[in-house]
C-alpha cells in the first residue's frame, strides 16, 4: 500500500502547489512511491482518506479554523507548505491595518459582507509536524522532504541564517553596497538565491532559530536605514514573527 498524500490550500496564491506540479521528472519519481488522492491544482478527484496532508496558505477567516482542524484530524502527518502557511507571510501585512481599511481596499463597499480576521500561520490553530519554508517553496527541498517522510524520518530543515549560503555563493554583502538585507536573521535553505540574482533577502523563509530581531533592527538603523524602511521590510514576510497576534 502506497502512502496517500493530499494537498490543500487556504489564503495564498497557490504558487507552492505550482512548484510541486512543476517538479516534472522528479514528480514522476515521487508518484511511483505515493498515491495522490487530492490535488485541486492538477486533478479533479478527491478523497478524505490520506496519510500526509500538505497545506498551503494562511488562516485568515474564522471558518478556516474548522476546515484546518478537520484536515488535521484526518492526517497522520501535516506539512505546512510555504511562507503563508509557515509564518503567515505576506497575508500578515493586513494585520497592521484596521479591518475596515483592508476590507475596503480589497472588497470596496462590499467589505462588510466578508468575514476576515488577522492572518496567521497554520501552527497558530493546529499542530504542524513539519514546515517547508519559502515563497514559494524550493522544489528540490520538497522532493527531499517527501523522501524523508516516506522513510519515517523527521525532515531536516536548515537552522542557520541565509548569510551562510550567501558567503558560500561568493556574493558581495548588500550592506557593503549600501543596501539592506534580512539574510542575517532569515532561515537558510534557498541558497541565498535572491542575493545571488542581485536583489536582497526579504525574509521569506522566516526567522532562523536564535536570530536576534532587535540586534538586526539596530544594525540596519546603524547602517543608515530609517525606522520606516526597516519596519516595512520586517513586515513584508515576518509580520507574525515581528508583531505576533
Ligand atoms: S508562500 Fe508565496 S507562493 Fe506560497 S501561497 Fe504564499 S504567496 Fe503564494
Ligand atoms: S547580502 Fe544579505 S545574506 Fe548576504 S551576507 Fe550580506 S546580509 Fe547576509
Ligand atoms: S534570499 Fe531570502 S527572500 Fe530570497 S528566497 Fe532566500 S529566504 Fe527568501
Amino acid at each position: 500500500m502506497k502512502p496517500k498524500i493530499a494537498f490543500f490550500d487556504f489564503a495564498g496564491c497557490e504558487g507552492d502547489q505550482l512548484q510541486v506540479a512543476n517538479l516534472e521528472e522528479k514528480l514522476l519519481d515521487i508518484l511511483s512511491h505515493v498515491e495522490v488522492v487530492s490535488f485541486r491544482e492538477v486533478m479533479t478527484g478527491h478523497s478524505d482518506d490520506y496519510d500526509i496532508a500538505f497545506v498551503e496558505g494562511s488562516i485568515t477567516r474564522p471558518e478556516d479554523e474548522a476546515r484546518i482542524k478537520d484536515i488535521r484530524s484526518k492526517a497522520k502527518y501535516l506539512v505546512a507548505l510555504g511562507a503563508c502557511a509557515t509564518i503567515g507571510g505576506v497575508n500578515c501585512i493586513k494585520n497592521f491595518m484596521s479591518p475596515d481599511v483592508y476590507k475596503e481596499r480589497v472588497y470596496g463597499t462590499s467589505g462588510r459582507w466578508y468575514s476576515t480576521y488577522a492572518a496567521r500561520p497554520l501552527k497558530k490553530v493546529v499542530k504542524v509536524d513539519a514546515e517547508l519554508h519559502g515563497c514559494p517553496i524550493d522544489r528540490s527541498e520538497f522532493a527531499r522532504v517527501v523522501k524523508e517522510l516516506l522513510l519515517g524520518r523527521q525532515p531536516w530543515i536548515p537552522d542557520y541564517p541565509v548569510c551562510v549560503e550567501c558567503k558560500k555563493a561568493g556574493n558581495i554583502c548588500r550592506y557593503d553596497l549600501g543596501r539592506i538585507c534580512l539574510g542575517t536573521i532569515t532561515r537558510a535553505g534557498c541558497g541565498a538565491c535572491c542575493v545571488t540574482e542581485g536583489a536582497h533577502c526579504w525574509g521569506c523563509r522566516g526567522v532562523a532559530p536564535k536570530a536576534n530581531l532587535d540586534a538586526a533592527r539596530e544594525a540596519m538603523n546603524k547602517n543608515g536605514f530609517d525606522h520606516k524602511t526597516v519596519r516595512d521590510l520586517l513586515r513584508f514576510f515576518l509580520g507574525d514573527t515581528y508583531a505576533p497576534l
